[in-house]
């Protein structure tokens, strides 16, 4: 018999980081117990183990630690997406809103090839900004994104509210009230 072990315990809170008001969510703690990564990475994959997945696409920074395992258990390829002018290839960018200003996210222009089935992932998912403008980059590739998954939900702030609008499924392990 296996002991369930408790993952939103080991994720860290972090009051006013990087700025007054918000809870950080640090993952580092999770990813670095014995077992917490390992189990975070099959609990991400498991509704898409029996579907044909091709590439995971991972957000930079931490969903590329999340990503690549996800890939690896999935037997499919690793795609980057990076923040604006990371990537050494032609890429084409995408555009979303931050609390103040907008900001970039890129990826390769043949990354993918059209029809090819895809799953996005990331740490955390909050108000769905960057998970949406990752969306419509591997849909202006033509790629068909199955899901998204992410360790953590702040459910309150309507991410996956907006994927479910655009018709990707939303999947996570973990949430928190409040943002
Ligand atoms: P959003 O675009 O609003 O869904 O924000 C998601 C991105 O911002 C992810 O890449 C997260 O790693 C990061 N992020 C947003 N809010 C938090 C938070 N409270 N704690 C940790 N990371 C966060």
């Amino acid at each position: 018999m296996t002991t369930e072990i408790d993952l939103k315990a080991l994720v860290r809170t972090i009051p006013d980081y990087p700025k007054p008001g918000i809870m950080f969510r640090d993952v580092t703690t999770l990813f670095g117990h014995p077992s917490g990564f390992r189990v975070s990475v099959e609990k991400l994959v498991a509704p898409f183990r029996e579907q044909r997945v091709e590439a995971v696409a991972g957000i930079e920074a931490r969903g590329f630690i999340l990503g690549g395992a996800a890939a690896d258990r999935l037997h499919s390829g690793f795609v980057p997406i990076r923040k604006k002018g990371k990537l050494p290839h032609k890429a084409i960018g995408q555009d979303y809103e931050l609390e103040y200003g907008v900001d970039v996210i890129e990826i390769h222009e043949d990354a993918l090839s059209p029809g090819e089935p895809v799953l996005l992932v990331d740490d955390l998912i909050a108000t769905g900004g960057t998970a949406v403008a990752a969306v419509k980059l591997l849909r202006r590739l033509k790629a068909e994104v199955v899901g998204a998954a992410f360790v953590i939900d702040l459910p309150d702030l309507g991410g996956c509210a907006r994927l479910a609008e655009l018709g990707v499924p939303c999947h996570t392990l973990v949430s928190f009230e409040g943002d």
